[in-house]
């Protein structure tokens, strides 16, 4: 390892900075976020942040269901295979495939997963997975259910700022030794949709070009090999201005510019936009609706009362997960999950174009 490599990403952002000016917004927040995930698990209650999957067994078997209802009404076609997006402990992917199972679908799974730290969770769990870096290695012979939760928002966005001398990108700067915000020299006028370009100042867009690839890639691969696809986010499924720009440690938020690569760096998806890429490649999107609404549609009450029947002791267990996932003020109506299906594939239960 280089001296370079030995110092701290705080530090090394610092020297970079003072070395060839401002970087990216995007670039700060991919690099600290390659090394938060690299390094460490970040789930669980003990970690920084807790997601769906690891509050209750209900969210990944019902999303196993819901992919085995489609798979069935589509014909049962094989080879199937079960794609996730940044699996995380596994979690999802075992609770779903042992629901999925019990309706005779067993597809080949496959885990698109970049943190050293997290495979070796994943393979405890799911020994016969597949692992790739990115979508390009995955299988083209067969349809694909893939899955992502809370991935999307894990990807750097860029963020372009209106300024008295037009728009130009935001950037990371130094004040001192402290990180800031600072406009970048170039006009970004271009980039900016036509009738946002006399917005008042300080009017800031936030857009995520990583997801606007994955997005294209997978309804490309819907497109040519059939199958559907679930991801589960906080976002808004309308185009909105602001900074959505996060960091989250020990289950609070802090400061993104106080320690990079320590904490969880996240911004809100963008569902509106990524639903007109998906629709550009010929997939239908079965529609954007709240994680409240979908888990509802799909029974969670029922599950959560069966549960219940069957284990008393955790009732009052089984009540405060079913609370956190689907009610209001906790991760009903921020979280909402897009649907997207080849054009042969059927509607899926929970989605207005079912
Ligand atoms: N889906 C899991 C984990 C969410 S945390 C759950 O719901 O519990 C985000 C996940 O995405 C982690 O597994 C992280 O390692 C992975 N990830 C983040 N950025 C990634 C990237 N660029 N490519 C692949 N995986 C990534």
């Amino acid at each position: 390892m280089s001296e370079f490599e030995q110092l701290g990403l705080g530090e090394r952002f610092r020297r970079l900075i003072r070395n060839t000016g401002p970087i990216s917004l995007a670039h700060y927040m991919a690099e600290s976020n390659a090394a938060y995930y690299g390094g460490k698990d970040p789930l669980g209650g003990a970690g920084d942040f807790i997601t769906a999957p690891e509050i209750s067994q209900m969210f990944g078997e019902l999303i196993g269901l819901w992919l085995a209802d489609m798979w069935i009404n589509a014909g049962r076609d094989e080879p199937v295979h079960y794609v996730e997006l940044g699996p995380g402990r596994g979690t999802l992917a075992k609770d779903a495939l042992r629901t999925a199972r019990r309706y005779g679908l067993e597809p080949r799974v496959h885990f698109v997963e970049t943190s050293q730290a997290l495979k070796d969770i994943q393979l405890s769990t799911l020994p016969g997975a597949i692992w790739h870096d990115d979508l390009s290695t995955l299988p083209v012979d067969g349809p694909i259910l893939l899955v992502a939760n809370e991935f999307l928002d894990a990807l750097p966005v860029r963020q372009l700022v209106c300024t008295e001398h037009g728009w130009r990108e935001r950037m990371v700067g130094l004040q001192d030794e402290d990180f800031v915000f600072v406009s970048g020299g170039q006009t970004m006028d271009p980039a900016v949709p036509v009738d946002m370009r006399e917005a008042d100042a300080g009017t800031i867009l936030e857009t995520c070009p990583a997801a606007a690839a994955i997005l294209f890639e997978v309804a490309g691969r819907l497109a040519e090999q059939g199958g559907c696809a679930l991801f589960i986010d906080y976002g808004h499924a309308e185009m909105r201005t602001g900074s959505s720009l996060q960091a989250v440690r020990e289950h609070r938020k802090v400061d993104p510019f106080a320690a990079p690569g320590e904490a969880d760096l996240t911004a809100h998806v963008d569902f509106a936009t990524l639903a007109r890429i998906a629709l550009s490649r010929d997939v239908r999107h079965l529609g954007t609706v709240t994680q409240g609404e979908w888990l509802r549609a799909l029974g969670i009450e029922t599950r959560a009362d069966n549960l219940a029947h069957k284990a008393p002791h955790y009732k009052q267990e089984i009540d405060a997960a079913l609370d956190r996932l689907v009610a209001d003020n906790q991760m009903g109506s921020l979280f909402k999950v897009m649907g997207l299906a080849s054009e042969r594939w059927p509607g899926g239960v929970g989605f207005p174009a079912a």
